[in-house]
């Protein structure tokens, strides 16, 4: 049984009139327990979106998640309330995630106070020990976040999500607000504790090289729809899809700055061609030979081998 199995997950912005933005479209994924899932796309390809459907910080249009076999989609809102303290998210900047006037031990221990887990001296005591966990000097326990450095703010956020002990953590960007030397201390904090502790990562992120250092499991997000799931190996090795093919091609190894969907060639970027909204949504700037079903139908997910699967009219 996989921890998280998410079917067919969807999330409409806005309708009423006007058309609304399709910003998850029918997205299936499942992940493992104890593995890492990694989730790659491009500013606006729907990541953050579906990052906060999973826990419910903001309701599917329609769609299934199930957690440990058990269906969130359709729980109350306080037994998700309940749910949530076994799915954590750790976001993008811990700059603005973290009250600036709240100090270190009441940054991570205010889930313990919310969850009503811990309070006084226990809650003290649980804080310590997540601080040691997480590489903070227990001396710095009465400090605000602005007396730290962006990697130990991360740290912060990091003990806040892990103080309930959850299963899953969703990483949203964890690492791509800070400078390079401070990210790998950072993504080895993660493999670290992911080992001491038993934890599950759903790990988004645009930097395809930290796909390949973290991940097992490797998907890639366009306009909503993933486009290509399997193995980390199958995805970097044999990519199917024209979309990961130009993103490897393009981007030589060596040189770590170009390791970013922030910075690939392809003729043009995300914004600057619009999808009409029929046939395959990478058709614009796909730069395969195109079939006439390119402009009018949307690919499904076919298996091009098996744990690996692509959505693409030539693959057929
Ligand atoms: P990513 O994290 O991959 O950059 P997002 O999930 O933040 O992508 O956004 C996906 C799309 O959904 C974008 O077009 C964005 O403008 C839109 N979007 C995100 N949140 C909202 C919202 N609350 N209301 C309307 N549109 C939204
Ligand atoms: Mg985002």
């Amino acid at each position: 049984m996989s921890l998280l199995e998410v079917n067919n997950l969807t999330k409409v912005f806005g309708g009423r009139g006007k058309p609304g933005v399709r910003a998850v479209d029918q997205v299936s994924l499942r992940i493992e327990e104890g593995s890492t899932f990694g989730l790659l796309g491009e500013s606006g390809s729907g990541k953050s979106t579906l990052a906060r459907l999973i826990p419910r910080l903001i309701e599917p249009t329609s769609g299934e998640i199930r957690f440990e076999g058990q269906a969130l989609h359709t729980l109350r809102e306080r037994e998700m309330r309940a749910m949530r303290e076994r799915i954590q998210i750790v976001f993008q900047n811990p700059f603005s995630s973290l009250n600036p006037r709240m100090t270190v031990r009441q940054l991570i221990g205010e889930p313990l106070l919310v969850f009503g887990r811990a309070k006084g001296s226990e809650l003290d005591r649980r804080v310590l020990d997540m601080m040691q966990l997480v590489g903070l000097p227990a001396e710095t326990i009465n400090r605000y976040p602005h007396e730290f450095s962006g990697g130990q703010r991360q740290r912060i956020m990091i003990a806040r999500a892990l103080i309930l002990h959850p299963k899953l953590l969703i990483l949203d960007e964890p690492t791509s607000a800070l400078d390079v030397s401070v990210q790998a201390q950072v993504l080895n904090l993660l493999i670290d504790l992911q080992q001491r502790l038993g934890l599950t990562y759903f790990l988004i992120t645009h930097d395809m090289s930290v796909v390949r250092y973290m991940c097992d499991q490797a998907a890639l997000m366009y306009l909503g729809k993933i486009v290509e799931s399997g193995s980390v190996d199958q995805v970097f090795k044999t990519p199917a899809h024209p979309y990961t093919q130009s993103l490897l091609n393009d981007i030589p190894s060596t040189d770590p700055d170009q390791r970013m969907l922030e910075h690939v060639s392809l003729e043009s970027d995300i914004f600057s061609v619009r999808w009409s909204g029929q046939g395959c949504r990478f058709s614009p700037r796909c730069p395969a030979a195109q079939v006439g079903a390119c402009k009018t139908d949307d690919p499904a997910l076919v298996s091009v081998r098996a744990g690996q699967v692509a959505a693409c009219h030539l693959l057929r």
